[in-house]
């Protein structure tokens, strides 16, 4: 795969795996519904698909949102091969601390080179 398309991998593969995760949490609430012994479940499960959709539309926005501030030139960059930055999360502490990962090449960046 040429590097764009690791970019479109690395930036909405979560949203994908949300949207699957709702989907099949509405095929199983369906086949729960025609089990008496299940029903009871599907009144509390009826939330699963809708937090998954919920994540799924957070998790299109913020990679959208982070690739349109890095082509515009105000998001941030890797300092390796100049491609966008994923969000920030908690790194160890005798690793360095907080970090990003390169949408482009899948280095992790630490927060030193960002900030
Ligand atoms: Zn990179």
């Amino acid at each position: 795969m040429d590097r764009w398309k690791w970019v479109a991998v690395r930036a909405y593969g979560p949203a994908a795996f949300a949207l699957l995760v709702a989907v099949v949490s509405v095929v199983v609430l369906s086949r729960w519904q025609a089990t008496p012994l299940l029903a009871g479940f599907v009144v509390v499960g009826r939330w699963v698909p809708l937090l998954a959709l919920a994540a799924t539309l957070w998790l299109v926005a913020m990679p959208t949102y982070r690739l349109a501030q890095w082509q515009r030139g105000q998001g941030l960059d890797c300092p390796r091969c100049g491609g966008p930055l994923g969000h920030e999360r908690i790194g160890h502490q005798r690793m360095g601390g907080a970090y990003r990962r390169c949408y482009a090449c899948g280095d992790n960046v630490n927060h030193r080179h960002y900030e």
